[in-house]
């Protein structure tokens, strides 16, 4: 008897989002920064505690909002860590800067803050991190290298909305911090992000670069009495059909923080056994770290496991899957990137990781499924 396929990702879907779609089309504003765009922004900010976010288009354009406002360009390094989302690095990439790739630590998949203090060189300008899974890293020491320095820290937040680090919400410990909400993400809008400001200065700027370069925003307000083109820029602000369906999944966050709390959970409890007397290592959160359940994983004894369990579990209607190629190693990573020291915790970590289906909208029976077809599993 074959069950029904239980997906690795589903896009949440909220109360108000239709009845929001409804009203930008009627109320006739559908360009962006209108009432849901103020509306969301003033949700984003409740939730991070931020004084100045802006959203934008994708997380990936908040990540280029964030290296132009950094000038970064030819001559410039940026360290990030080989392990995570391509975007990262794009970033860097379109504006001519050079990555500079260094490793993880092996247990969460965040980048070994002591690789980055000896990688550092005069043409050093950033640090690009991101938060793997909404669990963060070992922030101190980052931080203290980026002070010492005088290097901007950008936090790739995209998994980690909501997620603190000592009480300190991720997103407000770098200069420039990037959310996405892809329906993919815990909170969704299709596609669509935010770049959150930490530094004030900064804050005028990225309005202008945000609006094609140009002082429309503070046209608005009536702080000048026309606009002009005052900057580089681009078009990064999304349309009020995007912040109106962004609206209404900011406005059940924690409804749908706890679902995803309750399912990984679940994994957590349900699967320790199994994972004790086979040799498994599941997800576990530092001391100091609230998460965001935005994945769960586990690391398979081997890369055959890997993929014996993914294939074991498709059999049994189960989608899981591993997580991000190692970028230092790939086509573009060789071309833009340069790695000092061989990333092998992360080529390891990525050759192992299982990520478990985990949307809010999942049910007990599913959750539950989940956990016996883990559990049948025996590494070779
Ligand atoms: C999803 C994601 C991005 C890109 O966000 P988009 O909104 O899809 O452009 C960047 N970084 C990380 C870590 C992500 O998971």
């Amino acid at each position: 008897m074959s069950q029904p396929i239980i997906s690795f990702s589903r896009p949440y879907r909220s109360a108000r989002e239709l009845d929001n779609l409804r009203d930008v089309l009627e109320l006739g504003h559908v360009h962006g920064d209108g009432p849901f765009t103020l509306s969301a922004t003033n949700r984003l900010k409740a939730i991070t505690g931020a004084d100045h976010i802006l959203l934008t288009t994708s997380g990936t354009h908040a990540l280029e909002l964030s290296s132009l406002l950094l000038d970064l360009g030819p001559g410039d390094e940026v360290i990030m860590p080989s392990f995570t989302f391509p975007s990262a690095a794009n970033a860097i990439a379109l504006t001519g800067a050079r990555i500079v790739f260094v490793d993880i630590e092996p247990v969460n998949g965040n980048v070994d803050a002591s690789l980055i203090g000896r990688n550092v060189t005069s043409e050093t300008k950033a640090i690009s991190i991101v938060h793997y899974g909404g669990v963060a890293g070992d922030l101190a020491e980052v931080v203290r290298i980026a002070e010492a320095h005088g290097l901007a820290l950008i936090e790739d937040n995209a998994h980690g909305l909501g997620g603190t680090w000592q009480g300190r919400q991720l997103g407000t410990i770098g200069e420039l911090a990037i959310q996405s909400f892809h329906d993919t993400k815990n909170i969704h809008a299709g596609e669509g992000g935010a770049i959150i400001v930490n530094d004030p200065e900064l804050m005028g700027r990225a309005e202008m670069l945000r609006e094609k370069g140009t002082n429309r925003s503070r046209f608005l307000r009536g702080q000048v009495d026309k606009y002009t083109w005052t900057d580089i820029g681009s078009s990064f602000l999304p349309s009020e059909l995007v912040a109106a369906v962004l609206d209404s999944q900011l406005a059940e966050f924690d409804h749908i923080q706890a679902w995803r709390h309750r399912i990984w959970n679940s994994y957590s409890a349900g699967l320790s056994d199994w994972a004790l007397a086979q040799d498994v290592s599941l997800m576990t959160i530092p001391e100091g770290r609230e998460h965001t359940a935005h994945i769960f994983f586990m690391l398979m004894p081997t890369h055959a496991d890997q993929t014996a369990i993914i294939a074991h579990l498709r059999e049994l209607g189960i989608v899981a899957t591993f997580h991000y190629v190692p970028l230092d190693s790939s086509a573009a990573g060789l071309k833009y990137g340069r790695t000092p020291e061989p990333a092998l915790v992360s080529e390891d970590f990525s050759s192992r990781l299982v990520r478990l289906p985990l949307w809010a909208g999942m049910t007990d029976g599913e959750i539950e499924r989940v956990i016996d077809g883990v559990s049948s599993y025996s590494p070779r």
